[in-house]
């Protein structure tokens, strides 16, 4: 008989500002204490031996055990993550690097990982008897979440920028949601969420105001670890929006270490950012009065238009705690590093993806990484939805 890694060691939320308790069993947004994000806890003082979970699927619900649900009947799943981490042996060699490993993260179902996020918070909505979800989405986010929801016999809501190329807004309609196009960027989306919300009782499952995406994104930080055999790359590059994949990997680095599964010291985070739309850059230099200025524009990477995001905090907490940095690309060098590596390796990029690989090669470039580094990246989407975008610089 196999053995199953079924135990459940979820064990409440946390105020991510001052420690106060929430239930994990109960319906809860942010912290009402601080108005911060809430964090998922484990046990994590109990004994898991990291072997067991190779007998379980290949999905991320492998990670079960630490993953917020306690009953796995409420899964909902369309076999997200367990996606590929493919060596780039030529970009390697032309930058001089040791290695660059790229996570692809187009493999998961509606080809971005934020199906991952989903499956968790969809999961989650399950067993606290929700069945009416809203978000406030750049593209991505909405379409998976239109997939979860038509599995899981759920009412979907979808609010995205009006000027979204047209693929993830029809990628909605055809998996059964309810679209509504807003002027501006994801902000704007997300006021809109709030006055839809109020009137006809949806749950709004916006990045981070939602406890549990969080913990379906963190399964990337255990993938990385265990498809290297618990030893983890030098320097992760990341390209971030609302933040829940940066946040969420550091936060399974975490837990891994707590569980004696890795040992440090952990990788360096690096988050990359479109010029046109820096809040992680402006932030990092002027920490208190960052908004005050601001300007964000559409970027063709739309997944990092996030102006104003939720987690800003916890994001910089994870770049000083890593000693990493934060990067911006222009939309130009976008849009040649998805050319680039196309030609070179044969991947087509998601331009979120592309914006983390010309990172690397500007950290090369200016020896900011070392040739002996291993260096590992996201590809968090498939090239394929943004042809649409990109046609007009072929
Ligand atoms: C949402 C998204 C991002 C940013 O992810 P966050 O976890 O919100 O920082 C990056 N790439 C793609 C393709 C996305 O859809
Ligand atoms: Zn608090």
């Amino acid at each position: 008989m196999k053995t199953q890694l079924t135990t459940n060691l979820f064990s409440q939320l946390i105020c991510s500002n001052c420690g106060d308790i929430f239930s994990g069993f109960l319906l809860n947004t942010i912290s009402t204490c601080c108005n911060k994000p809430l964090l998922a806890n484990y046990h994590l003082d109990q004994y898991l031996p990291k072997e067991l979970i190779k007998v379980n699927d290949h999905s991320m619900w492998r990670y079960f055990s630490l993953l917020p649900i306690a009953d796995k009947q409420n899964i909902v799943s369309l076999k997200e993550g367990g996606t590929p981490i493919i060596s780039l042996d030529k970009l390697a060699a032309n930058n001089d690097i040791t290695s660059v490993l790229m996570k692809d993260e187009a493999f998961n179902p509606t080809g971005s990982f934020k199906a991952r996020g989903i499956s968790a918070a969809v999961s989650k909505a399950k067993e606290l008897g929700i069945d009416r979800l809203i978000i406030p989405t750049a593209g991505n986010a909405g379409g998976a979440l239109a997939a979860y929801c038509a599995k899981a016999n759920m009412q979907c809501i979808v609010v995205m920028p009006e000027h979204t190329p047209t693929i993830f807004k029809n990628e909605c309609r055809l998996l059964g949601a309810e679209l509504i196009l807003v002027k501006g960027l994801i902000d704007s989306c997300a006021k809109k969420v709030q006055e839809i919300q109020q009137s006809k009782n949806y749950f709004d499952v916006s990045t981070l105001k939602e406890p549990y995406r969080l913990e379906g994104k963190k399964t990337m930080g255990y993938e990385i670890a265990e498809q290297l055999d618990w030893a983890l790359p030098d320097v992760i590059v990341y390209p971030a929006g609302g933040g829940t994949g940066l946040i969420g990997i550091w936060k399974a680095l975490q837990e891994m270490l707590k569980l004696g599964w890795i040992k440090g010291p952990l990788p360096k985070m690096i988050a990359v950012q479109s010029e046109n739309c820096a809040p992680l850059a402006m932030a990092a230099h002027h920490r208190s009065n960052w908004k005050e200025n601001f300007l964000a524009r559409p970027t063709i990477a739309n997944g990092l238009a996030v102006p104003f995001p939720f987690g800003m905090e916890l994001m910089l907490n994870v770049i000083e705690s890593s000693g990493g940095q934060v990067i911006t690309v222009s939309e130009q060098e976008i849009i040649e590093a998805i050319k680039d590596v196309s030609r070179t390796e044969g991947v087509l990029l998601c331009p979120e993806g592309a914006a983390a690989w010309k990172a690397i090669e500007l950290l090369a470039k200016y020896k900011k990484i070392s040739s002996e580094n291993k260096v590992l990246f996201l590809n968090t989407a498939s090239g394929h939805k943004y042809l649409e975008s990109i046609k007009n610089y072929l």
